[in-house]
């Protein structure tokens, strides 16, 4: 059986990565189940995919165990890009989502052009040492207030394409089945598919 162990703390994503991920060939778990530890990382990469990479480069290679790790963020195009990869310090690292969302709206102004996107990269090391990433974008429009009391982040300003609701005024469930993450996640699921038949 071949373990996948998720390289992150946030237990609601381990839980998602988990349902995502598991089958009769390989089971998914926390890093902190393989090695006893939560292994600390700074996260001072330039892009997404270099701070998915920082998390599982060192972590040392075990037969039949694969890392999982991901990074993710909120990219809006009328700032630049900000916060990006500072996503989740954005404000100083000591406002609540909520703040961070009023931030955003304040930064942003009255901005005609309000596109953004959710960009979520996975980087997966085998037993190999071989490293491999994916990743999964969700774009959409900010909004101007803060709107619903589901998901987590920045999802009360975000409204995806394509909808005239927020993410956080989404199901779980169908947030799940077209996010960022769900769009890298089904990416690294396959890369994770292959190894596992190549090796029975
Ligand atoms: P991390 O990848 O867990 O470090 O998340 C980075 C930050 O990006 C989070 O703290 C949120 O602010 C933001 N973010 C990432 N994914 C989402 C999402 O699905 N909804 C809302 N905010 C998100």
């Amino acid at each position: 059986m071949i373990k996948v162990a998720v390289a992150s703390g946030n237990a609601g994503k381990i839980k998602e990565i988990m349902a995502l991920v598991s089958s009769d060939l390989r089971t998914a778990c926390s890093i902190q189940d393989v090695l006893g530890t939560f292994p600390e990382v700074i996260e001072d990469g330039n892009t997404f995919i270099e701070n998915a990479i920082k998390k599982v480069a060192d972590l040392p290679t075990l037969p039949n165990v694969i890392y999982l790790s991901d990074d993710s963020g909120l990219s809006v195009d009328a700032l630049d890009g900000r916060p990006g990869i500072y996503s989740a310090r954005y404000g100083g690292g000591n406002l609540t989502n909520a703040e961070q969302c009023d931030l955003l709206l304040k930064e942003l102004g009255t901005a005609q052009n309000r596109n953004a996107h959710y960009t979520c990269a996975i980087a997966i090391k085998f037993p190999s040492g071989q490293v491999e990433v994916a990743e999964g974008h969700w774009h959409g429009q900010i909004g101007y207030v803060l709107k619903g009391t589901k998901g987590f982040g920045y999802d009360p300003i975000f409204i995806p394409a394509g909808l005239e609701i927020t993410a956080a005024e989404l199901d779980p469930e169908e947030k799940n089945k077209i996010s960022h993450r769900h769009h890298a996640l089904s990416a690294a699921k396959e890369m994770i598919l292959r190894f596992c038949t190549e090796s029975v």
